[in-house]
C-alpha cells in the first residue's frame, strides 16, 4: 500500500507532494514520526509524518550562511515528548545539561537544529550551535558547542570527534534498568512540568534543570581536581543531595562524559550503591 501527501509551505505557499518510502514508514512506526525536508531557497520546509503517511506537524527553518538564523518557535515540551517519547526526551535533556561537547545527529539537520533549540529553550542554558555540514575542515570545534550534523557528516568527521558525546536523536531508545534508574529524576521533572501552565512550567523547568546543570558542573570540577567524586565535598558546593540526584549524576557522567564507575560516588570509604 502506498501513501502520499500534499502540503503547502506556510512561508512561501509552494505545494509539495511526497510519497514516503517503505523504509521511512517503518522508521515512523518505530519512532512515532519522521521528517522530510524541502529546500525553498532561503528557507527549509520540514514536514513530519507518521506511519500512515499522515502529516503531523509543519515547520519552516530559515538558514543563512554558516549560521542558522533565529527560526520559528522552538518545539515545546509536549512536542519533544511526542516526537521522541518521554524517555528519549529525558535522555536528550540530560545530554544537553552535561557541559561537554555534544553532537546531535539526525537524518535531517533541520530536525536536529529544532531539537537543539528546544533543549536550549527548556533548560535556559546557552550553548552555541554549529551546523557541521558547513564547517571548514581545518576549523577548530569549540568546547561546549552543540554540533548539528546529519549521518553523512558524521562519517566524514568521525576522527575529529574524540571526546564528543554522539547522540542520534532519531535512533529508537530502549532504556534498560540502568538507564531507567539514571533518568528517573529527570522523567519526574518532565511529568510534573507537563501538568503546569505555560509560565509556571517555564520557571519550574529553569529552576530544576538549572540545579542539575550546576550539579554536573561542580561534579566535573571535583573530578578534575581529585580524580574521584566525593559526595561530601560535592554537598559542600551544592547543598544537600536529594536521593535521586546522585543516580542521575553518575549516569550522565558515565554516559556522556565517559567517566569510569570506579571514580564515581566515593563518600569516604562508603560507596554509593548503584
Ligand atoms: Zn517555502
Amino acid at each position: 500500500m502506498s501513501v502520499s501527501f500534499r502540503v503547502r509551505c506556510p512561508r512561501c505557499g509552494r505545494v509539495e507532494e511526497y510519497e514516503p518510502g517503505e523504509e521511512e514508514l517503518k522508521a515512523a512506526e518505530e519512532r512515532g514520526v519522521v521528517s522530510v525536508s524541502f529546500f525553498h531557497g532561503d528557507h527549509t520546509f520540514v514536514v513530519f509524518f507518521d506511519k500512515s503517511g499522515l502529516v503531523r506537524r509543519l515547520s519552516v527553518i530559515k538558514a543563512a550562511g554558516g549560521t542558522v538564523a533565529a527560526s520559528t518557535k522552538a518545539f515545546l515540551l509536549e512536542e519533544i515528548c511526542t516526537l521522541f517519547g518521554r524517555e528519549k526526551a529525558a535522555y536528550l535533556l540530560s545530554a544537553f545539561l552535561y557541559h561537554g561537547r555534544l553532537a546531535l545527529i539526525s537524518s535531517s539537520t533541520d530536525l536536529a537544529f529544532k531539537t537543539y533549540q528546544a533543549l536550549k529553550e527548556l533548560s535556559g542554558l546557552e550553548r552555541p550551535a554549529l551546523v557541521v555540514e558547513e564547517l571548514g575542515s581545518a576549523e577548530e570545534l569549540p568546547e561546549n558547542a552543540v554540533l548539528i550534523m546529519d549521518r553523512k557528516a558524521l562519517a566524514n568527521l568521525a576522527n575529529r570527534l574524540e571526546g564528543t558525546a554522539l547522540v542520534d536523536i532519531e535512533a529508537p531508545f530502549r532504556p534498560g534498568r540502568k538507564e531507567k534508574r539514571g533518568l528517573k529524576m529527570i522523567l519526574n521533572i518532565i511529568e510534573q512540568a507537563l501538568h503546569l501552565g505555560e509560565e509556571g512550567r517555564r520557571l519550574f523547568l529553569r529552576e530544576k534543570l538549572g540545579r542539575m546543570r550546576n550539579l554536573v558542573e561542580k561534579a566535573v570540577e571535583l573530578l578534575d581536581k581529585k580524580g574521584i567524586l566525593n559526595e561530601d565535598l560535592l554537598e559542600r558546593e551544592v547543598g544537600r543531595l536529594e536521593k535521586e540526584e546522585p543516580r542521575w549524576l553518575y549516569y550522565v557522567l558515565s554516559e556522556f562524559g565517559g567517566v569510569e564507575p570506579a571514580k564515581l560516588g566515593a563518600r569516604g570509604v562508603r560507596e554509593f550503591s548503584l
